[in-house]
């Protein structure tokens, strides 16, 4: 099969081995696969990100290099493995949070070097973790099933309801996720706020009630303009020092949720946090029932995804998606159709 893989900070298009499903495994092929901005954190940082983790005593697979990316994926069922039920049939289109058993230990599909991800032609998926694609779905809603979940979980951690009103920080890929998440739990005071123009007019597409430039307008005082239960920050953007700029613009009694993956050490100060009694929480991935409610929500078409695709390419046309992607008046979500 033919496969983008990353080594030496560039793909190369190979033809590789097809993979063999395992027991427990089905091959599907892949039909789409959404670039992920993790995926463009990998390409660019990986090795070094191996390296602090290991120096921080956690060591991890020696990933972005000599692999294959790709997490938000959908396929067509080729072949079952042995020791698998079957309940699904060759054909089925499917989608799956993406992590495979192998050997009982599990692994990230598209962020180790134990399997490969679905920037290329087939795929292993762990059959008990396939969830069916509706047949009036497109392929380009259920590719978004993935990082719309990372959204519909960070606004579940923050236990938003319909009267609490939100402030995103940042409508890159996780924080339109976060708009359209909100919208689908009935928030409808909703102020997005990011440097760039097109990312303002996307999250204003997907749901965003007010989009604000924070060069011209402080987002914090916006919120606090705002008559709410309770106000919700997301902090969707993971640059040092946004923690604490946060922590110091928001409302006495906020919830603070912190989606953007800062991948340096920061600091903030607790005294201000503890004085305005703010809530911080983290969050990570999602849970497989998030996941199903993400496919669930984009089926039902219940936001306007539409928008978040501005682009798509084939293998060969990865390069050239990676280059676009730098650029946040050009593109949001740009799917890669490997048979294409
Ligand atoms: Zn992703």
């Amino acid at each position: 099969m033919q496969a983008a893989i990353i080594r030496d900070k560039q793909f190369w298009i190979e033809d590789i081995p097809t993979p063999q499903p395992g027991p427990g495994q089905v091959l599907v092929k892949v039909l789409s696969c959404g670039i992920c901005g993790s995926d463009i954190h990998l390409f660019n940082q990986g090795p070094d990100l191996v390296a602090k983790a290991a120096a921080a005593g956690a060591p991890i697979d020696d990933i972005g290099t000599d692999m294959v990316l790709g997490h938000e994926f959908v396929g067509e069922i080729v072949s079952f493995g042995p020791e698998t039920t079957e309940a699904l049939a060759v054909g089925d289109r499917v989608t799956s949070v993406p992590f495979l058993m192998k050997d009982g230990v599990v692994i990230p599909i598209g962020a180790s070097k134990a399997t490969t991800g679905a920037y290329a032609q087939y795929l292993l998926l762990t059959e008990a973790a396939l969830v069916l694609v509706p047949e009036s779905m497109s392929n380009d809603a259920a590719a978004l099933a993935e990082p719309l979940a990372i959204g519909v979980h960070a606004v579940a951690k923050a236990n938003a309801v319909s009267t609490d009103a939100a402030l995103v920080i940042g409508c890159g890929p996780i924080g339109l996720a976060t708009v359209a998440a909100l919208r689908m739990r009935g928030v409808t005071q909703i102020i997005a706020a990011d440097y760039s123009n097109r990312r303002r007019q996307l999250a204003e597409q997907m749901g965003a009630s007010r989009v604000v430039n924070p060069a011209e307008e402080n987002p914090y005082e916006a919120l606090q303009s705002i008559t709410a239960t309770d106000n919700i920050i997301f902090e969707c953007v993971g640059l040092k020092g946004l923690i604490h700029e946060i922590i110091v613009g928001a409302p006495q009694g906020s919830r603070v949720v912190i989606a953007g993956i800062c991948m340096e050490e920061d600091l903030f100060m607790p005294m201000l946090a503890v004085s305005k009694e703010l809530c911080l929480q983290f969050v990570t991935y999602y849970t497989p029932e998030e996941f199903a409610e993400s496919l669930q929500a984009l089926a039902e078409e219940r936001f306007n995804w539409r928008p978040w695709i501005t682009g798509r390419v084939n293998l060969r046309g990865v390069s050239d998606a990676f280059e676009a992607l730098k650029d946040p008046e050009q593109h949001a979500k740009i799917l890669i159709e490997p048979w294409s």
